[in-house]
């Protein structure tokens, strides 16, 4: 085993598109979408809008065959392969729903590497009609998170925080994300683990601001191919000699890697 974690982000991480916006868009309900947006909470409107969907007489099919378009960039389904066959375990933190990431998952024939799936609940009620509920209940109390970046439902920091507790610290992690809401769980990984964000999308953006802040190794990462070619370097490194990376110093040969490290991303520890 590679000793290693991989978590990922779905929406715009292991897909290019918003899954939500993405459904919503496809089925032609945009408009409806755009006008509910301010007057509830995202995971909330989502569930709203598949009542709405189901009472325009959209079916689940319809939203399977949606789903099944999603658009994915090739090389991410190889990297996810990649990953698994190296040993790493893989796992998917979301603030989608179960419903789609494992009909997505399922179509691309990637659902059987990943040993955990943490997503908003989503199932089809009796009526055929998908319901979306709260990975976190917050109409009951706030999950606790005090960072003010992660919605009511869902703080991804505390599922890492989680993880990383069965982990006892015998295995490195590394976490890629594009949003908002992997800035926290960034700001929870450890000096032995990697953080891989999305060039140019707002946790690349809140990680520049500071990178001070984030204790983990910064590999930006723009398209599947760079994220591909980023993830199984970091991986093979760990896995080659596993005892270099565990001491405090950092190895002199990082950064002559064969890919382009950005400077500003490259913390010193
Ligand atoms: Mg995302
Ligand atoms: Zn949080």
């Amino acid at each position: 085993m590679a000793g290693i974690v991989v978590v990922f982000d779905f929406d715009k991480t292991i897909i290019d598109c918003d899954s939500d916006n993405w459904v919503v868009d496809e089925l032609g309900f945009t408009d409806l979408f755009n006008q509910l947006l301010p007057t509830m909470p995202w995971n909330s409107l989502m569930d709203t809008m598949m009542k709405e969907i189901h009472a325009k007489g959209k079916t689940i099919g319809d939203i399977v065959e949606v789903l099944k378009r999603t658009p994915i960039h090739p090389r991410i389904v190889q990297a996810v392969k990649s990953a698994h066959a190296l040993g790493c375990e893989l796992r998917i933190v979301s603030d989608a729903n179960m419903f789609f990431i494992e009909t997505i998952l399922e179509h691309l024939g990637l659902k059987e590497y990943f040993s955990e799936i943490n997503s908003n609940p989503g199932f089809v009620n009796e009526e055929g009609r998908l319901r979306i509920f709260p990975y976190h209940d917050f109409t009951k109390c706030s999950h606790g998170c005090n960072l003010n970046l992660c919605p009511p439902n869902m703080c991804k920091g505390m599922i890492v925080e989680r993880i990383q507790a069965c982990l006892e610290g015998k295995k490195r992690m590394i976490y890629l994300g594009d949003g908002i809401g992997d800035y926290c769980p960034t700001l929870r990984l450890g000096k032995n683990d990697y953080v891989m964000p999305r060039k140019n999308f707002p946790v690349w953006d809140l990680i520049c601001r500071n990178s001070m802040l984030v204790k983990a190794e910064i590999h930006e990462w723009s398209d599947g191919e760079e994220l591909e070619r980023v993830l199984l370097k970091l991986i093979s490194m760990v896995s080659v000699d596993p005892q270099l990376y565990s001491v405090d110093c950092k190895p002199q040969t990082f950064s002559a890697s064969n890919y382009p490290l950005p400077k500003s991303l490259l913390v010193p520890h």
